[in-house]
């Protein structure tokens, strides 16, 4: 018997991933028992996390560990947050695919792709110079053309590219940088943890709304602190 190999490639918003990589189930069972289960709804963030190889962000002796319900070293004391965090951060700040996105602390630039195949354009910013490499080549390999990786500090925003509908912060800040807030899009959402460094924090929304800001506290995390250069 002849046995042709056949490679199943497919494209999907613009981006090629390979179909059934050994990851396949273990993505689903992520979705559904760590995502779905705790009421993240939204139909884009959700197929987001089913296509995103999370396994390709962190580092080869965590692999296998890739979908477990937890966050990852990444190196240089930085985190990959738990799956559940990042589907509900996403959610929260109102995914569209016309909306442009800056996000804050790239770390392995998962949280990045999945903004990436929800939204128009994403900007992201990263302060450990080797991670901002690492993770622009990831994301470069991936097929991603439509983010943007930059080093430096994310306190400052991304004034050239401003404003931006959605603002996701992943290092927990003592307060919200001013700067992040001029650079709300109006109607545009900001998420962010606020709190003291290794200590649990709150996670925050920000609405700006006829150019007043509201406010809404949603949950409590725990993530790497935010860092000034
Ligand atoms: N979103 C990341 C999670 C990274 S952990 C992911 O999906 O993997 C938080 C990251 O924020 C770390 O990589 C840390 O170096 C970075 N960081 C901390 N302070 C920062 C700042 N002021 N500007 C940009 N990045 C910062």
């Amino acid at each position: 018997m002849k046995y042709v190999p056949i490679i199943f490639c497919f494209v999907m918003g613009g981006f090629i991933f390979q179909q059934g990589d050994k990851y396949e189930a273990a993505r689903e069972r992520m979705v559904t028992q760590q995502i779905v289960s705790r009421g993240v709804k939204d139909a884009a963030t959700l197929k987001a996390m089913r296509m995103v190889p999370r396994h390709i962000f962190v580092p080869k002796e965590y692999e296998n560990e890739a979908y477990d319900d937890n966050p990852l070293p990444i190196g240089y004391g930085q985190t990959i947050s738990q799956p559940y965090i990042v589907a509900y951060m996403t959610e929260i700040a109102g995914p569209d695919p016309s909306k442009k996105a800056l996000e804050i602390g790239t770390g392995s630039g998962y949280q990045a792709a999945i903004l990436g195949e929800v939204v128009k354009k994403v900007y992201s910013i990263e302060i450990v110079p080797e991670l901002a490499r690492e993770s622009a080549e990831r994301l470069k390999k991936l097929g991603y053309t439509n983010i943007t990786v930059k080093y430096g500090d994310g306190y400052k925003g991304w004034k050239e590219y401003s404003p931006f509908d959605i603002i996701i912060v992943t290092a927990a800040a003592e307060e919200i940088p001013k700067p992040l807030i001029d650079q709300l899009a109006e109607n545009g959402r900001l998420v962010i943890p606020v709190g003291p460094p290794a200590a649990v924090q709150e996670l925050i929304l920000l609405e700006k709304k006829n150019g007043k800001i509201e406010k809404s506290r949603l949950t409590f995390v725990r993530f790497v602190p935010f860092k000034r250069l």
